[in-house]
């Protein structure tokens, strides 16, 4: 039997079990997919292989300790320099970031994007620059503080903080930021993203399984809107694809995964 889990701290809100182990019942695939609550970030490797893992995704806050302790980093995780994603292949670990990709699928519904801002400067907003930029999207940060946008400088994207932005049309609004999580904030002053919103062609919210407060003014201004549902299920569904070396087709393990959300 093949075992896979998720890293993380904390653990226990993830839904990766319930996505991942959906998947192998319903393709019949011999595995079992667990939390492992890991505090430690420099304790993420040997842990994998004390469990004898095949797989495993990797959640807040040790996405950038586990690029550190890869074998070889493939794709887009070279760039961001975090892995969500670790498979076991001829006993090396290797580390891909299916977060940048799984959120590229999940705005393809809002038709033609050429521009988008990002709100927010952590470790989601590196992934979605570098996602959109490699997608032809040009992407701007705007963070309420200076301290985390010199990567994205680094990167030669447009950045601001609250203080030096000042409002134009962008095709898309992204909200990266935890506003909203586990309080009642806006990522940003009312007075901005009103105006933003009144110029912009649709809106996303990262955070899943709650209205924020950000998606209830973008809701309230009729725009096209999504929570972060569909970027969830497609960085699943890649990271389970990964998982078996591509043995399974792409469709079967979404219309699989997808099933897990109605439980
Ligand atoms: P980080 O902690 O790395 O970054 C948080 C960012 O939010 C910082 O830029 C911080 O600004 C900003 N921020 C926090 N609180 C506020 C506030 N009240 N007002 C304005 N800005 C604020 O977090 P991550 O990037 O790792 O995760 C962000 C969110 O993305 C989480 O809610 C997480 O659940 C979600 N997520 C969803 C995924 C999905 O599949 N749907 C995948 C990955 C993450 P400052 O620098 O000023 O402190």
């Amino acid at each position: 039997m093949n075992i896979f889990s998720i890293f993380g701290d904390p653990v226990s809100h993830s839904r990766s079990p319930l996505m991942h182990n959906c998947v192998f019942k319903t393709l019949s695939i011999d595995a079992c997919y667990s939390r492992t609550h890991l505090t430690d970030s420099s304790r993420l490797r040997d842990t994998f292989f004390q469990k004898a893992l095949s797989g495993a995704n990797v959640t807040v806050p040790h996405k950038e300790a586990a690029y550190a302790q890869c074998d070889e980093v493939r794709g887009i995780a070279k760039t961001i320099k975090a892995v969500n994603t670790l498979v076991l292949e001829k006993g090396k670990l290797i580390g891909y970031n299916t977060d940048a990709d799984g959120f590229m699928s999940a705005i393809g519904s809002f038709g033609e994007i050429h521009t988008a801002l990002i709100i927010g400067a952590g470790g989601t907003a590196r992934a979605l620059s570098i996602a959109l930029s490699h997608g032809g999207i040009t992407p701007t940060i705007l963070n309420r503080s200076r301290g985390r946008l010199e990567y994205f400088e680094c990167e030669g994207f447009e950045c601001f903080d609250w203080e030096e932005f000042s409002v134009r049309p962008y095709d898309l609004i992204i909200n990266t930021t935890s506003a909203g999580l586990s309080d009642n904030e806006l990522p940003l002053p009312r007075p901005i993203l009103m105006e933003l919103l009144s110029q912009t062609k649709g809106a996303i919210d990262v955070i899943y399984g709650k209205e924020t407060p950000f998606l209830r003014e973008v809701k309230v201004s009729a725009l096209p809107y999504k929570d972060g549902s569909d970027m969830l299920l497609e960085q699943g569904v890649l990271a389970n694809h990964l998982f078996f070396h591509g043995a399974y087709p792409i469709d079967q393990i979404r219309s699989a995964m997808k099933h897990s959300f109605t439980l």
